[in-house]
């Protein structure tokens, strides 16, 4: 077998210097070489007649040189212009190179050559520029299908190339050990890595690229996926949770609740139950629909650990957030005799120095808080339970620490941002999943339109006429300042025109993600106790804040959120016992948007539209940028790949359910992958 691990210099024609280049290509040794796919691919493969060659279209032509003209200097710009006239039985082309002298004794007059490049037609003239060529009988440029490398740095896409050939060399007839169990190969029509790595770079048709392709993303996926299964079960196995008690019964708290929980809710209660009596460590994911009912999940399962001796915190992304879960906690939980505070980064230096103190000595059960719960000083007697809110705000370092402050406590995950099943595996693949996908019962649909300009007018009168009957409405722009680059409204633009110009008898504030804690908290709190009749905001409101006597969403350029996120903004309305709206400002005319706003208008499912979402996005605009921890991928694609990626993870969960430690023969090329990984401390 060869060893995939020698340097890259030591490759024939790479040498110190183009090692250094492919070393800032993230090519190191010779399986990062080969490895190193290609972006795109050209058929340089069928030479076409001049005549029929069009403008702008890359083409391979191949011909005899009739004529060179001299080179030409041009004075101004300091360059050298190199010419051959090219003609084959139909017309003649003009080659046209710039800077490239060593060119002019290459060709001689007589010789049959091909040439690939774009063509340029000008005033009959056919001329092709800087194209790559081959003499007669050759075909290291042309007559094949030539990959395209992705980045090639200071390195020519030929230099790469001929890299990469030489790369192929090292390994031709088989050396490669196979990367995936056979039982796997057969059952899915998977072609063999050898096959498939040389295939990749240098496919003789479509058909090639496209089994080569299959069983690469196929690999890719696959090991992935098996990795994290994996390393849930060595979670799991590692070390020993708590043993939460029996007799701390979650339906004492159930039972005093003002409403009947839904099925979804008892279902994932019951999961909980059984995790936090095991003596396994519980590190769940909850997922529910923005008002599904989450908090009271996890006020039920602070009782049961609370009741059990141990005490729970919860950590939310805001402190208006964590300042509303404090005053839910202490309606439900204090006529049980259990003691809840608030640590937030704006109390005072005694307020805090008494909770912490508390918080040692064990007298506070459940401390609720924001980042200010993950500083060093925030020392627990016996913390049990650790819930992160809305964890997509928080990273998996973050979720760490806290749960550092107690011995192996239990970590329930809850999330509102509803993620395709699919992706959630990857994302979450170390956490079990719980989801709640039913509201309660007594909600009510929030009608959604979608608004035009010409329409605008109606919709204020509309607001008005809301706001006299004593409801509060929402107007969410996109930006905080007016910005040159994007035409769309800012927070400060549409405040001064509500403010002066349509709303100047109400009371109009504005919020957004610039202005302190203490300023944002006070117009949040006015705008709870009807102070305020119009909020205009940036998205900072999306997360979570709980205002029943608002029924009025408007989302101003809506074309410009995501549709997760018009979700989540528009979960803001219809929580109290008034019919609410959504309005969706939106000048977008392309299809895609349209498609969009219609998807919001015809469902309230977050499952639905994130799913929709993904679809019409992908998954690089699905969640924004780099931040949202999905792993990179070399050649695997998570939007035009999903077929096999459900395929992958059907086939990943059998694997590991029949065999979760990957003892079995059949299954030790996976072992192996998953120990090198293991071993190797990557993070995934
Ligand atoms: P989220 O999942 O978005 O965090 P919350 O937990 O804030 O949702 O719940 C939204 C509102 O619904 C709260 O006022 C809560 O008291 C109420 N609620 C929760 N569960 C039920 C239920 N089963 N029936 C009726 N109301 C419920
Ligand atoms: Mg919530």
């Amino acid at each position: 077998m060869i060893d995939l691990t020698q340097d890259i210099q030591y490759v024939k024609g790479v040498g110190p210097n183009r090692a250094i280049l492919l070393r800032k290509l993230g090519i190191n040794n010779l399986e990062d070489l080969i490895t190193y796919y290609p972006r795109n691919y050209e058929d340089r493969g069928k030479p076409i007649s001049i005549i029929d060659a069009q403008d702008e279209e890359e083409v391979l032509i191949e011909g005899v040189v009739v004529s060179k003209i001299n080179e030409i200097r041009t004075r101004r710009r300091n360059m050298t212009i190199y010419k051959l006239i090219v003609r084959d039985e139909t017309e003649s082309c003009v080659m046209i190179w710039y800077n490239q002298a060593y060119l002019k004794s290459l060709f001689k007059i007589g010789q049959k050559c091909r040439f690939f490049g774009k063509i340029s037609k000008k005033a009959g003239k056919i001329e092709m520029n800087s194209p790559v060529y081959d003499f007669e009988g050759k075909d290291r440029n042309t007559g094949k299908i030539i990959p395209i490398y992705p980045l090639t740095y200071k390195l020519k896409q030929n230099t790469i190339r001929k890299i990469i050939e030489t790369g192929l060399k090292l390994i031709e007839n088989d050396k490669l050990e196979e990367t995936l169990p056979d039982y796997i190969l057969k059952e899915n029509n998977l072609i063999d890595i050898n096959s498939a790595i040389k295939k990749i770079h240098f496919p003789e048709n479509f058909e090639d690229f496209s089994k080569a392709r299959k069983r690469l993303v196929y690999e890719e996926l696959m090991n992935m996926q098996i990795l994290l299964l994996s390393l849930k079960n060595k979670y799991s196995k590692k070390e020993e949770g708590i043993r939460f008690s029996k007799s701390a019964k979650m339906s004492d708290v159930i039972n005093a609740l003002p409403f009947k929980l839904t099925k979804a809710q008892l279902r994932v209660l019951e999961e909980i139950d059984r995790d936090m009596e095991s003596g396994k460590v519980m590190n769940r994911l909850l997922q529910g629909d923005v008002g599904s009912g989450k908090t009271a999940i996890s006020m039920i399962a602070g009782y049961k650990a609370v009741k059990s001796g141990y005490q729970m915190t919860i950590m939310a992304p805001t402190a208006i957030l964590a300042a509303q879960h404090l005053e839910s906690f202490e309606k439900t939980l204090a006529p049980f005799g259990i003691k809840c505070e608030l640590l937030v980064g704006s109390i005072t230096k005694k307020k805090k120095e008494d909770i912490l103190e508390r918080l040692k000595n064990g007298e506070i059960d459940i401390l609720i808080g924001t980042h200010a719960l993950l500083e060093e000083n925030v020392v627990f007697k016996n913390l049990g339970l650790v819930v992160t809110d809305e964890q997509h705000r928080f990273g998996v370092r973050q979720r760490g620490i806290i749960s550092s402050k107690g011995n192996n406590p239990d970590v329930l995950v809850m999330t509102a941002t509803p993620i395709p099943r699919t992706l959630a595996l990857i994302l979450y693949g170390d956490l079990d999943i719980s989801i709640i996908d039913e509201l309660p019962p007594n909600r009510k649909e929030i009608k959604t339109h979608i608004v035009r300009k010409a329409k605008e007018q109606g919709l204020n009168s509309f607001v008005r006429e809301q706001i006299k009957q004593g409801r509060q409405a929402y107007i969410v722009c996109p930006l905080v300042e007016d910005s040159e680059e994007i035409e769309a409204n800012s927070v400060m633009k549409m405040a001064e025109i509500y403010q002066n110009q349509v709303f100047p008898d109400l009371k109009v504030e504005y919020l957004h993600g610039k202005m302190k804690a203490k300023e944002k908290d006070a117009i949040m709190e006015d705008f709870k106790n009807g102070k305020i009749d119009i909020l205009i905001s940036t998205t900072v409101i999306e997360v979570g804040v709980n205002v029943p006597n608002a029924s009025i969403m408007i989302i101003e350029n809506a074309e410009r959120f995501g549709l997760a996120q018009l979700h989540q903004l528009r979960g803001r309305v219809g929580r109290g016992e008034y019919e609410s709206f959504c309005f969706l400002k939106c000048e977008g005319k392309s299809e895609i948007a349209r498609q969009r706003m219609n998807v919001m208008k015809e469902t309230n499912n977050g499952f639905i539209i994130s799913e929709k979402d993904l679809e019409l996005r992908g998954t690089g605009e699905f969640f924004g940028t780099k931040q949202h921890g999905l792993p990179e991928f070399k050649i695997a694609n998570l939007f035009e790949d999903i077929k096999i990626l459900k395929a992958v993870q059907e086939t990943a969960l059998k694997v590991i359910n029949e065999d979760p430690y990957l003892e079995q023969e059949k299954n030790e090329k996976f072992k192996k992958f998953v120990e090198k990984r293991f071993n190797e401390r990557l993070e995934i």
